[in-house]
């Protein structure tokens, strides 16, 4: 879990001072924010990315998964990572969709 939350924060503070043009290491394209590339955008994490998607649909149910797919990418990453990083006592209240995030996002670090 430590590795998780460490994870989610170096993501938020990616995603927040992220403003220059760098890499995927993954797919090797041309990104300006490489935090929406890995959970929106990069087609070589497609099955890390359906266990985020997993997650959030097993969470919020098919009516609150539908109303995120229909925000913009920005949008989205602000909401996954806000579900992935909401405490519940001294816990993650969603610690499915956290460590989904994590493990998507650990490739931008790997
Ligand atoms: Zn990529």
């Amino acid at each position: 879990m430590k590795y998780t939350c460490q994870t989610i924060l170096k993501v938020i503070g990616k995603l927040v001072s992220n403003q220059y043009v760098s890499h995927c290491k993954v797919c090797d394209k041309r990104t300006f924010n490489s935090v929406e590339h890995v959970i929106c955008f990069c087609t070589n994490n497609d099955a890390q990315g359906n266990r985020v998607r997993d997650a959030v649909y097993d969470v919020k149910g098919h009516d609150g998964f539908m109303s995120i797919m229909y925000l913009n990418s920005a949008q989205q990453c602000e909401l996954l990572l806000q579900l992935a990083s909401e405490p519940e006592g001294d816990a993650l209240r969603y610690p499915c969709i956290a460590h989904a995030v994590a493990s998507l996002c650990s490739s931008m670090w790997d």
